[in-house]
């Protein structure tokens, strides 16, 4: 194949450079637009405002002022400037996202030469930045469907035990108490078959919705299954998690909830355990937990119970 002349060649870089769908621009050591194609132009918004000649910064102050272009996250246009003086040139090759104010995103790249001159690049990248946005969307909420409880909305269980034990890390990394409650509805069955199962469901909710009413912020409350929820109480003694806890079932006490039937009132029993010392397990707490509540059944219902010797054999059913 006979070689295609220098000259050639370079008209139909020129001529493809020229019709490019890409943005191509080329700056002068100074900042000085020595080129741009149609395309760059087009992009920007400036097939009006031609910049072979002015500078970058002009373009990026006329963008400023149009309020087109680039989203801008500094509060003037100087410090705009600053920010992307302080950027260019800083490597010889660079490239970057870039989202314009009408929701269109650009790759940009930036190709610093010997004479100082740079040479950019930009491509719209609207569509694959959509799917990759809508991706990560998907992947978040699948995040937050795989940890939350979908009946009520709080933290599942396998949510609720991360947290548990990260709890318990932080807690006993800094020698601060922290309390486990194990709460079960009384005789929720009967609901179930007095009122039908979506009343049921609407007193797992209701009951969400009061524990963590009744509850501090840093309390974390989740869902361990059925009828069964649990609560980390953070920086609280046995006898303060009693205390509050108590106080839950007294004022649950004095609810009605309506929306199953005129006058329906429910109660729940708990047991607590504490971290006792620095060595104490995350299963551990559970099952004294557990034990405390199989305690608080067994001892008539309504009623917290505290689990208050050594951890109990989490291999022992409570
Ligand atoms: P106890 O006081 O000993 O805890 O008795 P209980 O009736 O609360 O306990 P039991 O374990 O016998 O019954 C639990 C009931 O919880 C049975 C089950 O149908 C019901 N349940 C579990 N999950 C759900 C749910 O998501 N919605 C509804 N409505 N009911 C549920
Ligand atoms: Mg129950
Ligand atoms: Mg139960």
């Amino acid at each position: 194949m006979p070689a295609t002349p220098p000259l050639a060649l370079a008209e139909l870089l020129m001529r493809d450079i020229a019709q490019s769908e890409n943005g191509i621009a080329v700056l002068d050591p100074d900042n000085i637009f020595l080129y741009h194609n149609h395309a760059f132009a087009h992009m920007f918004g400036l097939l009006d405002d031609p910049m072979i000649g002015r500078s970058n910064d002009d373009m990026m102050t006329l963008l400023y002022t149009k309020r087109s272009g680039p989203k801008i996250q500094s509060g003037s246009l100087q410090e705009w400037l600053d920010l992307v003086h302080s950027r260019q040139r800083s490597e010889r090759f660079r490239s970057f996202e870039v989202d314009l104010v009408d929701g269109r995103w650009l790759l940009l790249s930036e190709q610093v030469h010997e004479g100082g001159e740079v040479v950019m690049l930009c491509t719209d990248i609207t569509r694959q930045k959509m799917i990759e946005l809508d991706l990560k969307q998907a992947h978040a909420d699948l995040e937050r469907l795989a940890m939350t409880d979908e009946l009520t909305g709080i933290p599942n269980r396998r949510n609720f035990l991360q947290r548990l034990d990260a709890e318990l890390v932080r807690a006993q990394r800094y020698r601060h108490p922290v309390c486990l409650a194990m709460l079960d509805l009384d005789h929720f069955k009967r609901v179930n078959d007095t009122y039908g199962h979506p009343a049921g469901d609407e007193v797992l909710r209701h009951f969400t919705r009061f524990l963590v009413q009744h509850l501090r912020n840093v309390d974390i409350v989740g869902r361990l299954g059925g009828e069964e929820f649990a609560v980390i109480l953070p920086e609280t003694k046995l006898d303060d998690a009693l205390f509050v806890l108590r106080r839950v079932i007294a004022l649950l006490d004095q609810e009605t909830v309506e929306a199953v039937a005129p006058g329906f009132q429910y109660g729940f029993s708990g047991g607590v355990a504490m971290a006792v010392d620095t060595g104490t397990e995350c299963k551990w707490l559970l099952a004294s937990a557990d034990q405390a509540l199989y305690q608080a059944k067994t001892g008539g219902r309504r009623q917290i119970r505290a689990w208050q010797d050594e951890p109990a054999n989490p291999d022992t059913p409570a």
